[in-house]
């Protein structure tokens, strides 16, 4: 896919997010919306069935009013008709009875509609036609039309004389005081009470805000309560005798009405009104928030789109660009070197060999530099390869600290090979020459895969990393090149790491001890613990097989612990005999080094034996003092603390250096076999020999005990002991051997003291 199309595929993908995210926006908004208009309803309708408690309450207050005043009437009939005769000269009985029921007016009409008032006036005929229901038995109100109670109501009941209708008792009486103090506490309403006939009987004053001062009594009113068509609320009034509604108004505004029928006296109906805006009002605060919360909402969601919708593009632009170019150090990273070397091996225009390389211990130094300091290494990495690599040649930052370069190699594996090493020496010396960078000195492990015809990039980049592998494991390469033996060994490798993990848990792996021997007397004063793999299929495997396999896989430190068990297990028995042990020393992978936890495990061992620490001696090998470093010495130091003996191995097989041996707090320098070798011969020993003997003599002038490794003659042994060594470990004395056979030979003290060789 080329470049192009993958940013069109990336649009697309982005786009098509977009419309993800819009239309859940869109579905979310519209979900919420549909809730919010339902709610609104709701709280309509809630009002509205406030409106109708609301004129239900005033009906049954005003009926209850109603009923009182006629039975008040009734009492005062019943009273009155005992001591007055209509129309006799005095109203005094009726006068008494008024002030006793603190009424307004009291009167009598007599059947010629002449009205006699308890003050002793008179008023002729009034409104015949109601007054002829009460002759007939009705109790009425009368809505006053004529001059006698213009603003308000007349209750009249039938007046009786010896059970007979003579004509009726009244009371005249303010409309108002019929609903007074019932208006409703939840929501404001207007108040009307309307007879049967629509007639007005009472109506609040600002009854026309209510109904929107446009439209008249006549147009809502005139009919009573048929104030609307709807036919349901016909239905809801004959059925319950009250029921709600609304309708708009002439200037389009919504009123909201209840009627309730006051069921004292059927003539009569109590209406409230209220209009849209007092609903409003009243349903404000509850959709006030409800629209915060979506208001809220939307942003919040809009917020989380938008975000999610620049997360993804920043995230996928970063995996782009990460896989094309490393993001710190600004190099070709694996993909696009990957695609570029490809091309570069298919065209086949020159031969080419794949070098990868990384740091030794790279975890490392960023823990104990910090990262920064790491980052500041591989960007100066980075800096030298751009400009070692010619314009038809490759680099990038693989992974980590990982670096890959496809160099034209038309020459020798020899001439390939010093421009590989000038480049490292590039690198190493001007990381020397910087200050911020020099903190440190870097061991680079290079793998190179020479590449014959067009192959593919992944099979050239495993062989040159199996390469790379192998090198880690050779302290003294650093490139390794790939051949097919490697390739096999590679594959036996991989079949021990496999196997180690059982094969510990079966006791495959053996202790050998080889004894170390005191110069002068020749006695054991020591032995030195090794390794063995008893492998169930390959047979005895030296250590040089699989150590330094498992140092690359982090298995040697299970190793290593296995046998300072073993070996505190062989003390413990001999302190439990009574037998006196002698120190004996394991050795310790540099591995190790870089654990946390390393003396901590150590003192534990040795506790769980209760083995004193000064029986167990830990070599550590000199290419481990290569990388000296601050946690080195601080590892020795803890160990030293906590009683342990400690000493360099294999001195002298790298590159030692004397000034080293002052700074490192050792007990025991093991002089490597090499000094011993007769290799060169002639000269060669004699000058070997010189240099031993000022080792030894230096290493006596910093207290530190020698021993020499690898002594295989009687030669040896004797100018050892004239060099004035101090121990001697070798096949001259004794061979590694079982634990059994140790444990023989240094317990039997016969065999303690071995007999000269011929
Ligand atoms: P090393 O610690 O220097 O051990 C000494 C090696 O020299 C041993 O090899 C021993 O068998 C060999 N040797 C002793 N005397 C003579 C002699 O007179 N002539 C010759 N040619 N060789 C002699 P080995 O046991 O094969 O161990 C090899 C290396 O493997 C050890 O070197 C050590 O670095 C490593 N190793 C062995 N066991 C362990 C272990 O338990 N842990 C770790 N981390 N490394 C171990
Ligand atoms: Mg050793
Ligand atoms: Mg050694």
């Amino acid at each position: 896919m080329t470049r192009e199309n993958k940013k069109k595929n990336e649009k697309i993908k982005m786009n098509r997010f977009f419309m993800i995210g819009c239309h859940a926006l869109l579905a979310i908004s519209a979900v919420v919306l549909i809730y919010l208009y339902g709610m609104r309803k709701n709280l309509i309708e809630d009002c509205k069935q406030e409106l109708l408690e609301g004129v239900s309450r005033s009906a049954r207050e005003v009926s209850n009013r109603i009923e009182n005043k006629f039975i008040t009437l009734e009492t005062i009939q019943d009273l009155v008709s005992r001591s007055y005769e209509i129309g006799q000269e005095s109203a005094e009985p009726l006068e008494s009875a008024r002030e006793r029921y603190a009424m307004s007016s009291l009167g009598v009409v007599d059947k010629n509609y002449i009205y006699y008032d308890s003050s002793g006036e008179s008023v002729p005929d009034i409104s015949h036609e109601q007054i002829d229901r009460v002759f007939s038995g009705a109790k009425t109100v009368i809505c006053s039309t004529d001059g006698y109670a213009p603003d308000g109501l007349v209750f009249a009941v039938p007046y009786r004389k010896d059970g007979e209708i003579i004509g009726a008792i009244c009371s005249k009486y303010p409309a108002g005081d019929l609903i007074a103090g019932l208006e409703s506490k939840v929501l404001d309403v207007a108040e009307l009470i309307v007879d049967s006939a629509g007639n007005l009987v009472f109506s609040s004053n600002d009854f026309g805000e209510y109904i929107g001062n446009e439209l008249t009594w006549e147009e809502v009113s005139r009919n009573g309560v048929k104030l609307t068509q709807k036919k349901q609320f016909d239905d809801e009034m004959l059925k319950n005798q009250s029921a709600v509604s609304s309708a708009k108004n002439r200037l389009g505004e919504r009123i909201y009405f209840a009627a309730a029928r006051v069921m004292s006296y059927n003539d009569f109906y109590v209406i409230h009104f209220t209009n849209s805006k007092i609903v409003e009002e009243k349903i404000q605060n509850t959709m006030l928030w409800a629209y915060l919360m979506l208001a809220l909402m939307t942003m919040c969601m809009i917020f989380l789109i938008v975000g999610a919708a620049v997360t993804y593009s920043k995230n996928r632009k970063k995996i782009y660009r990460e896989a094309y170019e490393n993001p710190l150090t600004k190099i070709p990273a694996k993909t696009k070197h990957k695609l570029d070397a490809q091309e570069l091996i298919d065209k086949q225009e020159n031969k080419y060999a794949y070098v990868t390389f990384d740091i030794d211990n790279f975890k490392y130094i960023n823990e104990v530099f910090g990262y920064e300091y790491g980052n500041r290494v591989l960007i100066h990495i980075a800096n030298v390869i751009k400009e070692f690599a010619s314009e038809k040649e490759l680099y990038a930052h693989i992974s980590g600290d990982n670096f890959a370069l496809l160099l034209i190699d038309e020459g020798t594996e020899e001439e390939l090979s010093q421009r590989i090493q000038k480049l490292f020496t590039t690198i190493t010396e001007s990381q020397g020459e910087d200050s911020d960078l020099n903190l440190c000195k870097l061991k680079i492990s290079c793998g190179v895969y020479r590449i014959e015809g067009a192959t593919d990039i992944n099979h050239v980049r495993a062989n040159a990393n199996i390469a790379r592998t192998e090198c880690k494991k050779q302290v003294l390469h650093d490139i390794v090149y790939y051949d097919e033996a490697l390739k096999a060994r590679r594959v036996e490798e991989r079949e021990l790491e496999y196997d180690a993990e059982d094969a510990l848990k079966n006791g495959e792996f053996l202790v050998y001890f080889q004894p170390k021997y005191d110069v002068a007397t020749e006695r054991i004063i020591g032995a030195e613990a090794l390794i063995r793999w008893n492998h169930s299929v390959r047979g005895m495997l030296s250590p040089g097989i699989f150590v330094p396999l498992f140092e690359t896989t982090g298995f040697i430190i299970e190793l290593d612990m296995y046998v300072l068990e073993q070996v505190c297990k062989l003390i413990a028995a001999w302190l439990k005999k009574g037998i006196t042990p002698v120190c004996i020393s394991v050795n310790l992978s540099r591995t190790h080094l870089y654990e946390q936890n390393l003396v901590k495990r150590l003192v534990s061992v040795v506790k769980k034996y209760n083995v004193p620490p000064n029986y167990i001696e830990f070599e550590l090998t000199e290419s481990a003092f290569y990388e000296q470093s601050g946690t080195l010495l601080q590892v020795m130091e803890d160990i030293k603390r906590e009683g342990f003996r400690l000493s360099m191995d294999d001195f002298g097989s790298g590159y030692s250096s004397l000034n080293l041996l002052r700074r490192l707090p050792v007990d025991v320098l093991k002089l490597d076999k090499e000094f011993l070798a007769e290799d060169g011969g002639g000269d060669d020993i004699e000058r070997g020999k010189r240099i031993v003997m000022h080792v030894i003599s230096m290493a006596k002038d910093l207290e530190i005990s020698v021993l020499a490794e690898g002594v295989e003659t009687k030669g040896d042994k004797d100018f050892l002991q004239e060099a004035r060594c101090d121990m001697i470990q070798g096949y001259y004395f004794a061979k590694p051997m079982p634990m059994s056979e140790f444990d023989s030979l240094y317990t039997e003290k016969d065999s303690n003291i071995l007999l000269e060789k011929g």
